[in-house]
């Protein structure tokens, strides 16, 4: 005597867990899609598609960053 739809039987934990494990999958996908990661020619480490090397500092075979020269954080700041 209900008035709105009532499931006749309780969903099962494995239908559950296969409906999100199938958007799980599909959001990694997607993910990985978004950042594209190739290896780099020079060092073989991962860097992102187009973007400058960080292990190595090179892009397209270039010297692009001085990676021997490391930026000191600023702790003071002068007056
Ligand atoms: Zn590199």
């Amino acid at each position: 005597m209900s008035k709105h739809p009532v499931p006749k039987k309780k969903t099962p934990k494995s239908k559950i867990r296969k409906r999100y494990g199938s958007f799980k999958t599909k959001v990694l996908k997607k993910l990985s899609n978004a950042a594209k990661l190739i290896v780099c020619p020079d060092c073989g480490s991962k860097k992102v598609m187009h973007e400058v090397c960080r292990d190595c500092g090179k892009y397209r075979g270039r010297q692009v960053l001085d990676n021997k020269k490391k930026i000191d954080k600023i702790t003071k700041i002068k007056a």
